[in-house]
């Protein structure tokens, strides 16, 4: 059970997390929390230990509402020390070639701090719990602010830590998004990675279920800020939801769906407000007919590059040369087209451009646009079904789109639109295919 961060935003949020999880306690859940809403937001942005003061205050102001004098106190003195630590980060902050790390080891602290109060919260309502430091299952490498776990190290960590509690029937509540490398030095393993957190521990249980609460009714036809009347998904595919959470559906992790593809596990999005809502299930293809368009996803703040070279025409090596230019860079592509002449694609981070530029420069003539979005178009109905296209293009005829392709899954079609336009974009699709 992964709780997010408004689902522990202040004390009635918690106190609803502990009666969601006591009403399990029978199916032995792991627990995975994020920290406070804002809380990393803060972390991040701090540079002098004043400017957490108001952080700091809101774990205390929390903890005196939940918990009796005497616990309330020991939390009290955890963020305590908590702070004089983040203190002492602070200053190594502006270290280069450590920042990174450091930076990692300030903001883990906001999931440290939230999983020690709901564990205290969880046996101050009568369920067993016990905070468990989730560096000490999930290891990584040491990528620094978007660490990979190494799976075999921490599926055996995690059982080993874990698997006692269970059988006791304790409950373990880890902070999501943390976690260390062999020789122990804290890493993230990127925003919003509490999901992945989730999916991980998970499978490495071989659980059940992984079930991701948040502050929305499961995965809806649309991101409900841009268009407020879109509804709850009941069910969707593996290969649907990964998609969706690639291109831009931040309610998933992109990366949640792997571990619980390769165990077979079913994940379940609920609203951790409304909790007898069922959600959304995620499970295999077969399970999760009808085969329709099932959503629009969409990301702002991409960068298109197109690279035009005639040394293309019949030539070999040259889209291998290209590709390298960007694992050299050690950035990643997302939709990628071409022509016999061209390449076109995107990229979610553009902090390497001007070197990427420079290099792609040598292999032909290279084209910038910043300010786009991506809009996605997602469904096992787009297999097979005719016309979707033609439907997609004559809804936003008067609206620029590039970067077509139908993904080689062949259930999504995705394309790229000016950023400017990509509410209304993705308006006038909910509208034509979800109204009716
Ligand atoms: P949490 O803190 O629980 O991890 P997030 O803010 O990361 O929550 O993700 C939930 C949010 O994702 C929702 O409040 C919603 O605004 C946004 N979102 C974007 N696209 C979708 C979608 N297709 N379905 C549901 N939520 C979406
Ligand atoms: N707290 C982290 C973030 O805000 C991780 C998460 O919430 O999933 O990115
Ligand atoms: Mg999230």
């Amino acid at each position: 059970m992964k709780f997010g961060g408004t689902s522990v935003a202040d004390a009635a949020a918690f106190e609803n997390v502990a009666r969601i999880v006591a009403a399990q306690r029978n199916a032995s859940p792991v627990v995975v929390v994020s920290a406070m809403s804002g809380v990393t937001d803060s972390l991040l942005a701090a540079t002098t230990i004043a400017s957490l003061e108001g952080t700091f205050r809101r774990h205390e102001a929390a903890a005196r509402e939940l918990l009796t004098h005497a616990k309330a106190e020991e939390f009290v003195e955890h963020v305590n020390n908590a702070a004089q630590r983040i203190a002492q980060l602070l200053e190594a902050l502006s270290a280069e070639p450590t920042r990174k790390a450091t930076q990692d080891s300030i903001v883990a602290f906001g999931e440290t701090l939230s999983s020690a109060l709901l564990a205290e919260v969880l046996n101050e309502r009568g369920v067993a719990a016990r905070q468990v430091d989730a560096r000490r299952c999930i290891i990584t490498n040491d990528d620094y602010t978007c660490a990979a776990p190494l799976m075999a190290e921490t599926f055996s960590h995690s059982q080993q830590e874990l698997r006692p509690f269970l059988e006791t029937g304790v409950v373990p509540v880890l902070g999501g998004f943390i976690g260390a490398t062999l020789s122990g030095a804290t890493t993230t393993l990127g925003r919003g990675g509490s999901d992945y957190t989730a999916a991980i521990i998970g499978a490495a249980l071989s659980a059940s279920e992984i079930q991701i609460w948040t502050d929305v009714t499961g995965v809806l036809t649309a991101d409900p800020r841009v268009v407020p009347e879109a509804q709850t998904i009941e069910r969707l595919s593996y290969s649907e939801a990964a998609e969706l959470a690639y291109f831009g559906a931040k309610v998933l992790h992109p990366k949640t769906i792997q571990p619980a593809i390769e165990s077979s596990i079913p994940v379940r999005i609920c609203n951790s407000r409304a909790p007898e809502e069922r959600g959304t299930l995620v499970g295999p293809e077969t399970e999760t007919s009808p085969r329709t368009v099932k959503a629009i996803a969409h990301k702002s703040g991409v960068t298109t590059v197109q690279i035009t070279s005639a040394r293309m025409l019949g030539a070999y090596g040259f889209l291998r040369a290209l590709f390298e230019v960007f694992e050299k860079h050690r950035t990643v592509v997302d939709v990628v087209t071409t022509s016999e002449v061209s390449v076109s694609l995107s990229l979610d981070d553009a902090e390497r451009l001007p070197e990427i530029v420079q290099e792609l420069e040598v292999l032909g003539t290279v084209r910038v646009e910043k300010g786009r979005a991506i809009v996605c178009v997602v469904g096992e109905g787009l297999r097979g079904t005719p016309g979707i296209a033609g439907k997609v293009f004559s809804t936003i005829s008067d609206i620029n789109v590039s970067l077509i392709s139908q993904g080689a899954s062949s259930i999504n079609f995705t394309f790229a639109v000016e950023e400017a336009r990509v509410n209304e974009a993705v308006r006038r699709l909910h509208e034509e295919f979800f109204s009716h």
